[in-house]
């Protein structure tokens, strides 16, 4: 699955090479994956170009001149850009064509992306973009945020880094790595995270995230960011899917469970209960 990572260097990649080319075609090949009115999107985005590109969490937001196309790659979504003569491929299911003969498709084997079009003016009133909670490396991530948002939770502190309302952009990968670096015990409750691990949280989400958007995310499974760019933060992970192999730092061997059905990497001496 993409995370902040992947999806900022999706952005960065996308920024070089779409912005200010005109829209001459719009296709879409599988209507539900768009929360707008197909023939509004198509004819909104006709002759209209991509100003800017933002981020807010895993959403992508491309500015046009008076709406906003909001996308969120989910599980498996990708973009590529090619040659508009290129042959489509089976799980191209939306494919923008610009003057200058290129396209922008939106790839998705399991369909689970969405795509939806808004007037400018609605941004600040998008469920989904405002109930993102900070990113690492915001100023507004705080311990004392942190420890409010987690003080009444009895739930594994796992959990509560995925939950993008806490911090925003944070997934299985990255939550694994933070907790490791942090030597927090994925399993701790929320309500049970001390001063001092909650400012690690803040410093260590920082540190990795910064990172990984250096090398451009992490490439597991079927992830490639757009162009084929491959992530490099792979070779610096340094529990998630490293079951049974030595600790990094003391040798033993790291553990795997599943916590809300999220495949956790720990170590077990590092990272003790209490
Ligand atoms: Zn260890």
């Amino acid at each position: 699955m993409p995370e902040i990572a992947e999806v900022e260097t999706v952005r960065r990649t996308l920024k070089k090479q779409i912005l200010n080319k005109e829209i001459k075609k719009v296709e879409v090949l599988y209507s539900k994956m768009l929360l707008s009115d197909v023939e509004e999107f198509k004819t909104i985005l006709k002759g209209n170009c991509f100003n800017d590109i933002d981020r807010r969490g895993k959403w992508l937001i491309f500015e046009l001149n008076e709406h906003y196309l909001l996308s969120h790659l989910r599980m498996e979504g990708k973009f590529f850009l090619k040659n508009s003569q290129e042959k489509k491929e089976k799980h191209e299911h939306i494919i923008i064509t610009f003057s200058d003969n290129t396209d922008l498709r939106y790839h998705d084997t399991r369909k689970f992306g969405r795509m939806e079009l808004i007037k400018k003016e609605e941004l600040k009133k998008n469920v989904q973009i405002q109930k993102q909670g900070f990113e690492p490396g915001e100023e507004g991530l705080t311990s004392n945020y942190l420890l409010e948002k987690f003080k009444k939770k009895q739930i594994p502190i796992k959990t509560l880094l995925l939950d993008q309302t806490i911090i925003s952009g944070l997934g299985n990968i990255y939550a694994n790595e933070v907790l490791f670096a942090s030597k927090i015990n994925p399993f701790k409750k929320g309500c049970e995270i001390t001063k001092n691990e909650a400012e690690n949280i803040v410093v260590m989400s920082k540190e990795i995230i910064e990172k990984a958007i250096t090398l451009g995310g992490t490439t597991i499974k079927s992830y490639t960011s757009s162009l084929g760019v491959t992530g490099r933060f792979q070779q610096e992970l340094k529990v998630h899917k490293r079951e049974d192999l030595p600790c990094l730092h003391c040798q033993t061997p790291i553990k795997r469970s599943k916590i809300n059905g999220r495949s956790t990497y720990y170590c077990p001496k590092c990272q003790k209960v209490g």
